[in-house]
């Protein structure tokens, strides 16, 4: 960090320790050293600052951040979704590569700094830190974009993953999921609330940025992820490759909402033995399907008991941590007793806690299965873990990203957004991780992701795209 970013991070440092309430609803950038995300100390010096600290009230008065707020274009944006949805980009296809590139080169017509790299997956993948993966990869691509302001300011990094789910069933569908179809004030695809709009809104802004000439003292690094839906490869790839920021938001859909907290999901898989036999003398054998049935049981009395007291940020959602299994397969014949159960699931991890105790909870559920169980006593259901780990992440509700975000929001849109933390595990945890304090803001709503017809709201679109530029520009600094 040099000299002039220290100093705004020391003007940070003493707003915040002081008891003015008008210098405390400014916000100010901090140096990632001096707030670490929750769980970490904060060391806030007192030296005297030689410059005032950005504030949203006062960058947005800036005739420049004005002109680039006035010129964003909702009918541009709804455009360049639609370039987005119609490629069909699931985590793991070639697609997924094919958009990679696509996004380089518009980022590149945009006039920023591109680096595309293929990622060393046999490299990437072996080191111990890796969040996991589900997909089978040949490839795949990291992409940063940067646009460089000056040097005295701090990196903002906005972060969006390009990977998107599968379609499910065509037929619950009313449109087809690649044509990103219009229909009363929203925009249909697979991937339009999770997350290509938000991906569009965050290259509109800093567009918006250029065009209008806001000169920041910092960059904006606009990051587009692969394989965030199974486990978090792109964004753990890109920090391993050393990219960085002071900052990041990540444009996952929170419907206007300031997230600072997502709850982590692990990925597992329980093998139920039985024993085969001709189903016309089916007592002869053991169901496995039988025992699966106690185990699924057992399953929801967890879930039940781990969602007894969930943290005041969860308190929206009927389930802070779901436990739920996705896929459950069983025998091998019609006619045959079936001689195993392979359910895969994924348990979802509270805020605050280690990934190590979720697991031993839910392995200890099921293992208390076979006390006094003539047959899982000796033939135990097997727990593994695989595919995607994500941890939980969260930053202190009171940072300083927490109050940047949502003070650009109020300034633009009139109104404070809601602030609370999402059951779904993302990239926050490993920005986090990294030492980089991340909020999740974008457009659409969650219960619209990887459903039939997601889609994503219009108008929310120059919205998140407005607050971003605004929020942008007063953690940067203007000159
Ligand atoms: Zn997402």
């Amino acid at each position: 960090m040099d000299r002039a970013h220290r100093t705004r991070a020391h003007a940070y440092a003493h707003a915040h320790a002081t008891d003015d309430p008008l210098r405390r609803t400014r916000t100010h950038i901090p140096g990632r050293e001096h707030l670490p995300c929750a769980g970490g100390g904060g060391l806030y010096g007192e030296q005297v600052t030689e410059q005032p600290p950005a504030d949203v009230s006062a960058t947005v008065s800036d005739p420049r951040v004005r002109d680039a707020l006035d010129a964003i274009d909702t009918a541009e944006l709804v455009s360049q979704l639609h370039v987005l949805l119609t490629v069909p980009s699931v985590t793991g296809s070639a697609a997924e590569s094919a958009a990679q590139h696509l996004l380089a080169e518009q980022y590149r017509q945009a006039g920023l700094d591109v680096d595309l790299w293929p990622i060393d997956l046999p490299e990437v993948t072996a080191d111990p830190g890796f969040p996991g993966m589900e997909a089978a990869r040949s490839e795949a691509w990291g992409r940063v974009a940067t646009h460089h302001g000056g040097s005295d300011g701090p990196t903002v990094v906005l972060n969006g993953h390009i990977d998107v789910v599968p379609t499910c069933e065509l037929s619950d569908w009313s449109v087809d999921p690649w044509s990103a179809q219009i229909r009363d004030g929203v925009v249909l695809g697979r991937g339009a609330a999770d997350m290509k709009a938000g991906l569009v809104c965050q290259l509109a802004a800093v567009v918006a940025l250029r065009r209008a000439n806001v000169r920041l003292r910092g960059r904006v690094a606009l990051w587009s992820v692969v394989g965030e839906e199974d486990g978090g490869l792109g964004t753990f790839a890109t920090l391993r490759r050393g990219h960085t920021g002071e900052l990041a938001v990540i444009a996952e859909p929170t419907d206007l909402a300031v997230v600072p907290a997502a709850a982590g999901a692990l990925t597992f898989r329980l093998t139920v033995p039985g024993r085969s036999a001709h189903a016309s003398v089916r007592t002869s054998g053991v169901d496995a399907m039988d025992h699966y049935l106690r185990v699924h049981q057992a399953l929801r009395r967890l879930e039940a008991e781990r969602n007894a007291n969930p943290d005041p940020l969860m308190a929206r959602w009927d389930l802070a941590w779901p436990l739920s299994v996705g896929t459950v397969r069983a025998g091998t014949w019609p006619s045959s007793v079936p001689d195993r159960v392979v359910a895969e699931g994924r348990l979802g991890v509270a805020l605050g806690e280690s990934v190590i105790d979720a697991r031993s909870q839910l392995e200890a559920a099921i293992s208390q299965l076979s006390d006094g169980d003539p047959w899982l006593g000796s033939h135990p259901v097997t727990v593994e873990w695989f595919g995607g780990q994500f941890a939980p992440g969260a930053v202190d509700a009171g940072h300083p990203v927490v109050s940047l975000v949502s003070d650009a929001h109020e300034a633009l849109h009139g109104e404070r957004p809601q602030l609370h933390g999402v059951p779904y595990g993302s990239d926050l945890r490993l920005l986090g991780a990294a030492g980089i304090p991340t909020v999740h803001y974008g457009p659409g709503r969650l219960r619209a992701a990887h459903a039939p017809d997601e889609s994503v709201p219009i108008d929310q679109l120059a919205t998140v795209t407005r607050t971003l530029v605004l929020t942008v520009a007063a953690a940067c600094g203007t000159r």
